[in-house]
């Protein structure tokens, strides 16, 4: 795929994957794996991590889905970090695996997954499949960048954008994670 036309038909996508690509021009908003899961856990997180409103991230947070067990799966892999957007895991046979610890929020790390997919895919021309694991659960799920999936994520990109580029974070709305949340104290007191 050798073209910078989106999956979704945003403009803005278009310039960020020529921005992407191109080594002397950063794109308006540098997005990360996490950036992409924080926009489907809570966009209101995402906008205070944007600001650089810092946290503890190495406190164990199991219900949100954003702690990953990595002694809890067997499989032989590699951690790459590229371009500092992604940071993934490569299992012998080349799949991109994520493993998160619960399935109940299961939305936000398959989206980071198929992220993970877009960008080999979009920026650096690599197709790959991925693997998203539930040791837990025992299950597995095989994860697959299609026109469909792309978009999604596109479409993902494009409200990242928007939440980031925004004066002020997103309207409060309680969700059932909140008390799990270490911004809680600036949300809710
Ligand atoms: S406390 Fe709730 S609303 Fe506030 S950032 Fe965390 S999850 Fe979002």
């Amino acid at each position: 795929m050798n073209d910078s036309s989106s999956y979704s038909g945003d403009e803005r996508i278009d310039e960020h994957i020529e921005r992407e690509r191109n080594p002397h021009r950063e794109p308006a908003v540098r997005i990360t794996g996490l950036m992409v899961q924080y926009y489907h856990v809570c966009r209101r997180e995402l906008w205070f991590m944007s600001r650089g409103i810092d946290i503890d991230r190495s406190t164990p947070n199991i219900q949100r889905g954003t702690y990953t067990d990595e002694r809890s799966y067997r499989d032989s892999r590699r951690s790459f970090s590229i371009d500092g957007r992604i940071a993934l895991d490569v299992l012998d046979d080349g799949d991109v695996m994520e493993v998160k610890v619960s399935s109940t929020l299961e939305e936000p790390p398959r989206m980071q997954l198929l992220y993970y997919l877009w960008y080999l895919d979009r920026i650096h021309g690599v197709e790959k499949s991925g693997v998203l694991a539930f040791p837990r659960e025992r299950d597995r799920e095989t994860v697959e960048l299609t026109e469909e999936t792309a978009a999604s994520v596109e479409e993902t990109l494009g409200g990242i954008i928007d939440v980031v580029e925004a004066e002020s974070p997103p309207p409060l709305e309680k969700k059932p994670y909140c008390d799990a949340c270490l911004y809680q104290d600036i949300c809710w007191l």
